[in-house]
């Protein structure tokens, strides 16, 4: 699979299949992707290569463990990493060319859901990360 950001001074290509892919409605990736929601898997550090433009990337730390990584010329979403898990990348799918046989596995952080936006897939639902304690909520049960 291979990705770019917008203006194409950027380009990087996964190897292998992607991580557990969901939605996430929380406030911080509604703001990062200006959009509903942001389609986002984690992958192996070592499934990720940048092709060019590596050194057109600025980031932004959004919190104590998470650095947000984008184009500093048009702006678009590449990678998320984690100081407290290193070997993880987080990746927009939107970026994202050649995708096949995934399908969205969750919803996460739904409590932070646009008010705007209605869910009406039958994929389930959780209050945070699937496998947390409180992942309290389905649909479709
Ligand atoms: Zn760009
Ligand atoms: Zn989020």
């Amino acid at each position: 699979m291979h990705g770019k950001c917008l203006c194409e001074a950027i380009e990087y290509k996964i190897e292998g299949a992607l991580g557990p892919v969901y939605n996430c409605h929380c406030s911080k990736c509604r703001r990062w992707h200006a959009a509903a929601f942001r389609t986002r898997a984690s992958i192996n550090k070592n499934q990720f290569v940048w092709l060019k433009g590596a050194d057109n990337l600025t980031a932004y730390k959004s919190s104590d463990y998470v650095t947000k990584f984008f184009c500093k010329t048009c702006g678009s979403p590449l990678i998320s990493t984690y100081d407290n898990k290193p070997d993880i990348l987080g990746i927009p799918l939107g970026g994202i060319e050649g995708i096949e046989n995934v399908e969205v596995q969750a919803h996460i952080f739904v409590g932070s859901k646009a008010s705007w936006h209605a869910i009406t897939d039958s994929v389930p639902q959780y209050e945070s990360w699937p496998g947390s304690e409180d992942a309290v909520r389905q649909t479709n049960q």
